[in-house]
């Protein structure tokens, strides 16, 4: 249920509602809002009841009740849109975010040196793995720690804040220790005790779409950790499993406005692992920006021909810089902005003409 108070409601009768609520057995969630102070309740109790136990209190304006099951992830417990903010950037209202990074952290020289780059050609966030969950277990597996210290450190070179994968419960710690924001990745979205610990660990949180996941349990997910006090989340559009073959994933642009009208949460785009090949990422981002997604992140390398992961569908340093220009004006067209006041270094690149780089197959 959702309990609105007056708009005169002093801080010790909110207060009094919310031990209120604890006593009767639920969870309170106070929704930041521009009007009148809303108090999301969880719980699995007796709505009637406790409805008449909570409506006499003073301050109560009303209660109504959610229909949704992903209540507190629903725009009828809070109607404007959430911008999550990871140490100053900034996801969701007016603001698209670019993350871009190596899929796997595998050294510090490439780590350090791709780091510089994205940095120098407008990225905000750094995106790496040092716990990679692979399909094959002959595959490349992570540096683990060592790769979230290279990462901590290519953070402090760049002054770039890290988003990293957290695989399972016994690793969150040591993420936590060092990102900061954690990634569930596709294969763990509905892996609940992960979600559960990861909600306590105080950190944002970038929640990706399962291959095969609908909307409502995309967003059941999300209602996982935020049931839990973990309000920062981000949720990811990666791509599906469909028929297609022509690509790694399906890109389903179709979930972006679908979320935005039903969910307040900010949602953003991965165009590598949807894409899988390097000369379809720049299209599936625009796309992507273009449908109102918050922002992309994408797999960058300088030298993908050696990446122990993913080289295929990594963007040149070059590449990124033309994906960036175009998203700046997909975005502008929808009157959004990327990041805040970053000028295109326009010495740093050769390639003349973006359109030729982002329709090239
Ligand atoms: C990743 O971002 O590195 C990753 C493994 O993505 P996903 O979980 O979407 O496959
Ligand atoms: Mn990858």
């Amino acid at each position: 249920m959702l309990i609105i108070m007056n708009s005169d409601a002093t801080k010790d009768q909110i207060d009094h509602v919310t031990s209120r609520v604890r006593e009767i057995g639920f969870r309170d969630h106070i929704m930041p809002g521009a009007g009148k102070v809303a108090i999301g309740v969880t719980g699995d109790g007796d709505y009637d009841q406790s409805k008449l136990h909570l409506e006499i209190l003073p301050g109560v304006f009303k209660i109504m009740r959610v229909t949704k099951s992903w209540k507190l992830a629903s725009r009828q417990v809070k109607s404007e849109p959430t911008v999550v903010d990871v140490q100053g950037v900034k996801f969701g209202g007016e603001h698209i975010a670019m993350i871009a990074g190596p899929c796997a952290v595998e050294s510090e020289d490439f780590t350090i040196t791709i780091a510089k780059m994205m940095r120098d050609r407008g990225a905000q966030m750094l995106r790496g793995g040092a716990y990679k969950p692979r399909t094959s277990p002959y595959s490349f597996q992570g540096l683990g720690e060592r790769g979230l210290e290279i990462l901590a450190k290519a953070s402090e070179i760049t002054g770039l804040p890290f988003v990293t994968e957290v695989v399972c419960e016994g690793d969150v710690d040591i993420v936590s220790k060092y990102a900061h924001m954690l990634q569930i990745g596709a294969r763990n979205m509905q892996n609940f005790r992960l979600l559960a610990r990861v909600a306590s660990a105080g950190k944002p949180v970038l929640l990706k779409r399962g291959m095969s996941a609908t909307l409502d349990e995309t967003l059941l997910s999300a209602e996982h950790l935020l049931s839990k006090g973990c309000y920062d989340v981000v949720l990811c559009e990666r791509g599906i499993r469909t028929f297609g073959n022509h690509a790694r994933n399906t890109l389903d642009i179709s979930i972006i406005p679908a979320l935005r009208k039903v969910s307040h949460l900010p949602i953003i785009v991965d165009p590598s692992h949807s894409a899988g090949k390097r000369s379809m990422v720049i299209p599936h981002a625009l796309a992507g920006i273009g449908a109102g997604g918050d922002g992309i992140i994408v797999e960058t390398h300088h030298r993908p021909e050696e990446a122990m992961c993913d080289g295929p569908q990594a963007l040149l340093p070059n590449e990124f810089s033309h994906m960036m220009r175009l998203c700046r004006g997909v975005s502008a067209a929808l009157g959004r902005r990327i990041g805040t006041e970053y000028i295109m270094n326009d010495d740093l690149e050769q390639e003349s003409d973006p359109l030729k780089i982002a329709m090239h197959m």
